[in-house]
């Protein structure tokens, strides 16, 4: 399929003599407006076809104002590893050296402070796994106030964005890294403000969001 640019803000089509790649400019003869070519291009990926078919993973739930939230859960393979990890080296840690201070009720100071970095490195993957196995990403739109949270339960964090017309939405490589490779994330440019989210979202899944994101926007 030949990819076809389209003018974030008008969705002409952008035609190729009005594309200069080595200078990263994009000129849109219908409305006028010339763009950073990088940026038409990450966009061009972003198709309403998209939409016709929801990724596994995801679920479209509309909320009572007439908003939509798109809820992302996928099961990480890494929990495979993860609880039979966690099991064998918080168990052994923690058993040997609080378990026995506990058996023998006597609390001992050194042991105890050696202890920590285990007790700390076992919070840590116990949040690991909770986030694997019950961790979500919702992004919700409505009516030009978008949200993007990112958590177990009610427990997480939430970022903030606005969308209107002139929002860019974008699929842009970001630095995360996952092997040496950057990640893709889903980029939402106002004028004066810019976020980057869902990097490590299966891809498929990103292009849901960022089609959903751009039809909000009412570009398709
Ligand atoms: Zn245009």
């Amino acid at each position: 399929m030949k990819k076809e640019y389209k003018c974030p803000t008008c969705r002409s089509t952008i035609s190729v003599d009005d594309i200069n790649v080595s200078s990263d400019i994009a000129l849109c003869r219908s409305c006028g407006n010339s763009y950073a070519f990088s940026l038409i291009n990450s966009s061009a990926d972003i198709s309403e076809d998209t939409l016709n078919s929801v990724p596994r993973g995801i679920k479209l739930k509309q909320s009572f104002n007439g908003g939509v939230n798109i809820v992302y859960h996928r099961l990480s393979p890494a929990v495979f590893f993860l609880i039979p990890f966690t099991a064998l080296w918080s168990g052994l840690s923690m058993t040997g050296i609080y378990g026995t201070q506990i058996k023998k009720g006597t609390f001992n100071l050194a042991e105890s402070l050696f202890g920590l970095p285990f007790l700390i490195g076992t919070i840590v993957l116990l949040s690991i796994i909770l986030f694997c196995l019950f961790g979500k990403v919702v992004v919700s739109l409505n009516q030009g106030v978008g949200s993007v949270f990112t958590g177990v339960g009610t427990l997480g964090w939430t970022r903030h964005f606005s969308y209107d017309k002139h929002t860019l939405v974008s699929l842009k490589r970001t630095n995360v890294r996952v092997n040496n490779v950057q990640q893709v994330g889903i980029s939402i440019t106002n004028d004066s403000s810019k976020l980057i989210f869902g990097t490590m979202l299966k891809k498929d899944a990103k292009e849901f969001i960022a089609a959903s994101i751009m039809k909000a926007t009412g570009r398709f």
